[in-house]
């Protein structure tokens, strides 16, 4: 965080504040805010409950506990579908939920204590996980984080239906935390805005956001302390940037850049695909997570779907779909793209896309992620590749795999591909034959190996979102290494341009979804590095339309050896910027340098 005040403003007495958090659902949105107390500032401030208001406060308990259970006993569903040992615990939530002993003391809290429901929960699990702790049995002491879960939860269950019933019109909404289902309903009542402390870009509730246009920062530290209740908030869902009291000269640039964004939007966009100055094609995908996503993705002038998240199914059902529900959702998503292409990535699960069943890891982004786990679970990747197959009848599917280690990985997935061939042309069932195969570049080991996949695929997609998390070791969802995060740190555009010298000697498609493709100052240079088509959200697909054709590939790829030269991610901003400076006035308006 810092605190700026504007040096030129003498009544400058307000100290504005910059909150940095990732970017979840992009815009801008100005308002008062509307902060939610986190759960621990509730449970500090109680009062004694009247004896006449106990037995409501006893119901509201038990009806938190029979929600608590009903969920439990959802995921135990979904569970059974993946790996029994997460299954196993799972069961050991609903015993600890149904316990008589702790329902005995929590009831006891209220009724002769006068705790309201939530203290009395609080205090009642605080109180095992005490004994828990001070176990000498290492597994039983291991069993009161089950125990914090589960407060956790309950917790969340008591407290944020109230927290829905706060003023939001025209505001923005501040949470520690907040469910997809809380995002809907504060749109609903007119929230422009969120942001919260803690959630993956990929949470359900930031598809959500995104879905909903409603611009959201997520993961910023201590928001709810920092930013005062009705101060005038700015979330930049673009950047990721809050800004919170925010002094006269940059409401002004955000008001201007809020006007700019809605002119913007108005603009005719292109629906075929454009071409760079000297004349090469560079189709604009977009990338959805849903088959509702694409007629408005089309309409935004996508020339296709370029990356479709398919994990993003498995988060919204909150269980293993079957073979024919999944093959349903790809076959609208093929169907409502028709005669552009779709491009399915297969279930990209693990890391912070974190879904019930999985098991718990110390450091998930290098564990069972992606590629990973679909080998471990073999039966859940065969099945998801036949529905893929299946759908992809009408050849406009593409398939992609993630988080890509390994040639052993592709093998495998021929191999498997092979054998579910050979079964749908058994049984006569239509099937792309030729269904074009894509690798994500978005490891080290994938770039640096990608002459050994290349004669094997038509396409590469490079993923800057993981390509530069785990070639910078810096986890693309911590704000403490968010100054080390940098999509264009010459060590990410370095490994870019070796997979693209690979693509270009191999003639397959190069392609880029990360999100350094929405930033308009590195298309050139982007260009430049041999990338011949772009993947973004849909709202970034029009300005990157009207960029593409103000670029030459010949001056681009000046830009590259330059920028290739540089020693830090600052030199290249410096560069970017110094260029962006001699655009001719066709360009679009740049927005700052991300
Ligand atoms: C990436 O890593 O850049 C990418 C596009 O995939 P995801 O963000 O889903 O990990
Ligand atoms: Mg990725």
């Amino acid at each position: 965080m810092s605190a700026d005040s504007d040096p030129g403003d003498s009544r400058a007495a307000v100290l504005e504040l910059r909150l940095q958090g990732s970017a979840a659902s992009r815009g801008i949105a100005i308002g008062p805010a509307v902060v939610l107390a986190p759960l621990h500032r509730r449970l500090l401030q109680w009062q004694v409950v009247a004896p006449s208001d106990r037995s409501a406060e006893v119901e509201r308990y038990q009806k938190a506990r029979d929600l608590l259970l009903a969920s439990i006993r959802e995921s135990l569903t979904a569970t059974s579908f993946l790996l029994r040992d997460t299954h196993a615990i799972i069961e050991a939530y609903e015993l600890i939920a149904t316990d008589p002993a702790l329902d005995e003391a929590i009831y006891t809290r209220i009724q002769r204590d006068g705790m309201p429901a939530e203290v009395a929960v609080s205090t009642a699990y605080d109180a095992h996980i005490h004994a828990l702790a001070t176990a000498t049995d290492s597994f039983l002491r291991d069993r009161r984080y089950d125990l914090e879960n589960l407060r956790q939860k309950f917790l969340e269950l008591l407290l944020i239906p109230e927290q829905q019933v706060e003023h939001v019109q025209g505001a923005i909404v501040v949470a520690p935390s907040l469910l997809a289902t809380d995002v809907v309903n504060y749109h609903t009542n007119g929230a422009i805005g969120i942001v919260t402390e803690v959630g993956g870009i990929t949470s359900h509730a930031c598809i959500v956001a995104r879905t909903l246009g409603i611009p959201a920062v997520i993961g910023v530290r201590n928001a709810t302390m920092i930013i005062p209740h009705g101060r005038t908030v700015i979330v930049d869902g673009s950047r990721g940037t809050v800004i919170a009291q925010p002094n006269e000269q940059t409401a002004a640039h955000y008001c201007s850049l809020q006007r700019e964004q809605v002119s913007l939007q108005r603009h005719p966009v292109p629906s075929a695909p454009v071409a760079t100055a000297d004349g090469i094609t560079i189709p604009v995908y977009a990338s959805v997570d849903s088959p509702d996503e694409v007629p408005p993705a089309l309409s935004h002038g996508a020339d296709g779907i370029g990356l479709v998240r398919t994990e993003m199914l498995l988060v919204r059902l909150q269980h293993f779909p079957t073979e024919q529900e999944q093959y349903q959702w790809y076959t609208m998503l093929a169907e409502r793209a028709y005669p552009k292409p779709v491009t399915l990535r297969v279930f990209d699960v693990g890391s912070d896309k974190f879904i019930h069943g999985m098991p718990h890891e110390a450091n998930p982004a290098l564990g069972l992620r992606g590629i990973r786990f679909l080998l471990r679970r073999q039966d859940l990747y065969r099945t998801q590749l036949r529905a893929i197959l299946r759908a992809s009848e009408h050849r406009n599917v593409r398939l992609l795999l993630p988080m890509i280690t390994s040639v052993e990985e592709l093998t495998a997935t021929f191999d498997l591909l092979a054998t579910i061939k050979s079964e749908l042309a058994n049984t006569n069932e239509p099937f792309d034959e030729h269904l074009p195969l894509g690798v994500m570049i978005e490891t080290p080991a994938a770039a640096l190996l990608a002459e050994h996949f290349a004669g094997q695929v038509q396409f590469f997609s490079i993923g800057t979102n993981d390509l530069t998390q785990y070639t910078l070791a810096a986890d693309r969802t911590s704000d403490l290494v968010a100054h080390i995060f940098d999509q264009l740190n010459p060590a990410v555009l370095r490994l870019v341009d070796h997979v693209a010298r690979i693509a270009q000697r191999h003639g397959i498609e190069l392609e880029l979804c990360g999100d350094l493709a929405t930033f308009l100052s590195a298309t050139e240079l982007l260009i430049g590095l041999g990338i011949r088509a772009f993947s973004v959200a849909p709202s970034y697909i029009s300005a990157l339309k009207r960029r593409i054709p103000t670029v030459d590939s010949g001056q681009a790829r000046a830009l590259v050896e330059q920028a290739l030269q540089c020693r830090d991610s600052a030199s290249v901003h410096a560069l970017l910027l110094d260029r962006s400076t001699t655009l001719t006035s066709t360009s679009p308006p740049e927005p700052p340098l991300p």
